[in-house]
């Protein structure tokens, strides 16, 4: 009988980007998916970003050992990287790979579970062969040197996820304060031009329609490269414009880019594509809207640039842009006048969702030692959190309503049950606005929405328009 796995996701959508290509390669070598409660093996693919989600990890391997005491449990991701012996200590733990050997992953579980003869010219099996061989099994998989980074992906199809990341960029160089990132993924290391470009056709090919372009600093795209001997500058922009000539694919979205990883030829490509084939949806990190914080945080912009950015994006994509944010309450010494900054900076904005998070010491960054000076009061936090979650919750509501009336390009997709018995099909328009689309749809239809409404939950309420202009653009290519 096939052996099972089951993979768990804690973090970002470039971890959840890892994880999938992971439950590819094993579903390739005919592991079957399976339930934590009876599956052979079972991965949890770890976030570190806050203390918060290492408890959360933590309390998922103690819970799925004590129901599934015979699962091999595999931890990887930043947890994983950041503090293996914390990780390995845990019962049910067989195996725990840090980032830097993820790319090993399958081959390390294929080999718990007898498989590993399947692939004995993988590096796993030649790093192993260089071991004595009276050496136990390897426990930790985890260094500084980054090299088995990147989970070599399987061709991406729509599936499960109707728009899937493709991630083409892993790390950061970047050393802001309060991340531990830096720690947990290595420099900066990008996907070349020419695998990004086959995955985007395979991912055609099999009737894909929307890819989501990600990474852990995604406008670092190509900078890696250019230390090669006679290699020629490459950009993000340059490679969104190869993908909208040399393939068909009708829909492409960007996810997080640092403010100051808009520059002009990026900006450019909204206005040239957006709405037609690039999503106008723009996702630029704030943390926060004081000069004097964003200093401590050691981000490399100011608020001026961020609101130049933003001005120059909203002119080239018009008010359809959905613009978003991370914004970062409580970092060390964040006073009542500084929190303010950021809460006019907000308000100014023209932000059609953020995502607030609370400042978490993280071991081993300078934040660490900054809380340690000067902590925010818990409960100072915890009201700023509250103020910020109204303020956010008006600006997306304000936001959605200026659709209402309009028609908008939207993608189906899987839709929940309880949407389904309602006879409504999930969708998502092309800046970003959920919809609830009357009439029952299968996933992955490109369609013409018109919004008739917005409702308790904040999704747009819809009818079908008309089916997408997409086939004749992409029949052009
Ligand atoms: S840009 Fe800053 S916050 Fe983002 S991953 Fe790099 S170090 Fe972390």
């Amino acid at each position: 009988m096939a052996s099972t796995f089951h993979v768990e996701h804690f973090g970002c959508r470039a971890a959840r980007a890892d994880g999938a290509a992971v439950s590819d390669r094993l579903r390739v070598a005919e592991l079957c998916d399976a339930s934590p409660a009876v599956a052979d093996v079972v991965v949890v693919n770890t976030c570190s970003v806050t203390a918060e989600a290492d408890r959360a990890a933590r309390a998922f391997i103690r819970r799925t050992h004590r129901l599934n005491p015979a699962a091999r449990i595999v931890v990887t991701g930043c947890y994983a990287q950041r503090a293996p012996e914390e990780l390995a200590g845990l019962k049910g733990v067989a195996a725990v790979v840090g980032n830097s050997h993820k790319a090993l992953a399958p081959d390390i579980i294929l080999g718990l579970l007898g498989c590993a003869e399947q692939h004995a010219d993988s590096e796993l099996i030649k790093i192993q062969t260089a071991q004595a061989p009276s050496a136990p099994p390897q426990l930790i998989w985890a260094d500084d040197q980054f090299a088995h980074s990147f989970v070599e992906e399987t061709q991406i199809v729509p599936g499960a996820q109707t728009r899937p990341n493709l991630k083409i960029q892993e790390g950061c160089g970047n050393r802001c304060t309060f991340c531990v990132i830096p720690q947990t993924r290595g420099p900066s290391k990008s996907l070349p031009t020419e695998t990004v470009l086959r995955q985007v056709e395979g991912f055609v090919a099999a009737g894909g329609n929307e890819l989501v372009l990600s990474g852990i600093n995604l406008g670092r795209w190509g900078r890696d490269f250019s230390g090669s001997e006679g290699a020629v500058r490459q950009t993000l922009a340059g490679l969104v414009r190869e993908i909208f000539e040399r393939t068909a694919l009708n829909r492409l979205r960007l996810s997080s880019i640092e403010p100051m990883d808009w520059d002009a030829e990026l900006i450019g490509l909204m206005e040239e594509f957006g709405g037609v084939r690039l999503a106008r949806h723009a996702h630029l990190p704030l943390q926060s809207g004081s000069d004097a914080v964003l200093r401590r945080m050691h981000r490399r912009y100011r608020p001026w640039h961020y609101v130049e950015k933003v001005e120059a994006l909203r002119q080239a994509c018009g008010p359809e842009l959905t613009l978003g944010a991370d914004v970062m309450v409580g970092f060390p010494g964040e006073t009542d006048s500084e929190f303010e900054e950021t809460v006019a900076l907000v308000r100014l904005l023209p932000f059609g969702y953020l995502h607030l998070f609370p400042f978490s010491p993280r071991p081993g960054t300078p934040g660490w030692v900054l809380h340690a000076e000067r902590p925010v009061p818990s409960e100072a936090v915890e009201e700023r959190m509250t103020a910020l979650r109204a303020l956010a919750a008006e600006k997306c509501k304000a936001h959605r309503r200026r659709f209402v009336g309009r028609e908008l390009e939207a993608i189906t997709l899987h839709t929940p049950g309880e949407l389904e018995a309602r006879g409504r099909s999930a969708a998502l328009t092309e800046n970003f606005l959920p919809v609830e689309l009357e009439g029952r749809l299968e996933a992955n239809q490109l369609v013409r929405v018109r919004v008739t409404g917005l409702n308790a939950k904040g999704a747009l309420e819809a009818v079908e328009a008309r089916p997408a202009q997409y086939a004749a653009i992409a029949t052009s290519v």
